[in-house]
């Protein structure tokens, strides 16, 4: 049985770093509630496509925004995600930090912004921060946690350990920030490992043809290529497949119509996992029982073929066509 995690990373920008309360407003409408003049593509119609189909996703909602904006729209998110029985995890932006609060803590925000940047001492005040804010709005347990932009490192499982958070699920070898600690070589790519007491569940990724590697995200993937990785991930024994959303992510590059091509991805997506209960369980972060001693052992990268990739490319010249006219 493959378990599969269908995670959301619920987050809101402001064009330019704009904190006025019309800007934040703006955010909230389009990267939350995905406003477009057809009708709102946001979090809310995301899972609904994902529970209608009997599944339930984890969300890593983003807090720090509310150092600029109140916890207001955090509310509302939070009710957003609880209303079908979503689960709430963390995810932290530390950006927001840097241009909300330049002052916090007295950290020096100048020259950085992503978490693995920032020493272990300083990454426990930024995680327990966001932690506090978000426990502050909700009573869900929050076990599990993704650093912004995947930059996450072995102090952040030190870190996260501190703050008494058991599980991450930040490392993405296609993504390595430049001082992450996470490498293929210390740890291998889809495999799940424990550092700190902390369990890792690693981003889902794979090879294409020529080997680069890439992760599983719904806008970045056809549903032809997460079909087969879902399928060879089940048949090669993975234990594990985490599937990468954000809020906005069945709005299109304008960020002002939606993007049919993924919220079809979703909805075959959905309906396939859901069809195939009998290889593929959909998981929550806090089913996962982190004391485990035997970690599964790591299987190898699922690779595509050039197949994959050319449908992928045409698919994205098609949508491209069709949202000029
Ligand atoms: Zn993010």
């Amino acid at each position: 049985m493959l378990n599969v995690y269908l995670t959301i990373d619920v987050e809101l920008w402001s064009p330019g770093w704009q904190l006025g309360p019309d800007a934040l407003s703006n955010a909230f409408d389009t990267y939350i509630l995905g406003k477009t003049a057809n009708g709102n593509y946001g979090l809310q119609y995301q899972l609904d496509i994902i529970n209608d189909a009997g599944l339930t996703a984890v969300c890593f909602v983003e807090p720090l925004f509310t150092k600029a904006a109140g916890t207001g729209y955090l509310r509302q998110i939070v009710d957003i995600c609880r209303k079908r029985g979503n689960e709430i995890q963390l995810h932290a932006h530390p950006e927001w930090l840097k241009h909300a609060t330049p002052d916090f803590k007295g950290i020096d925000f100048s020259e950085r912004y992503l978490l693995s940047q920032f020493s272990q001492q300083e990454q426990y005040q930024i995680i327990t921060a966001a932690r506090d804010i978000l426990a502050s709005v909700t009573d869900c347990k929050i076990s599990a946690f993704r650093a912004g932009s995947f930059a996450a490192n072995t102090a952040t499982l030190a870190a996260l350990s501190q703050a008494g958070i058991a599980l991450d699920s930040s490392y993405n070898p296609s993504m390595p920030s430049p001082d992450n600690g996470f490498t293929e070589e210390c740890h291998a790519a889809n495999a799940r490992f424990r550092q700190a007491d902390v369990t890792e569940i690693p981003m889902t990724v794979y090879k294409t043809h020529n080997n680069t590697l890439r992760h599983s995200q719904l806008a970045a993937c056809t549903f032809k290529e997460l079909r087969s990785l879902l399928l060879k991930s089940y048949q090669a024994g993975h234990s594990d497949f985490v599937i990468l959303s954000h809020s906005a992510e069945l709005l299109d590059g304008s960020r002002r119509r939606k993007d049919p091509g993924n919220i079809a991805t979703l909805v075959k997506l959905v309906a396939f996992i859901a069809a195939n209960q009998d290889k593929f369980r959909c998981k929550l972060f806090n089913e996962i029982i982190n004391t485990d001693a035997d970690l599964p052992t790591a299987k190898p990268l699922v690779k595509l073929g050039v197949n994959y990739s050319l449908h992928r490319a045409v698919a994205k010249i098609t949508r491209l066509i069709q949202a000029r006219f």
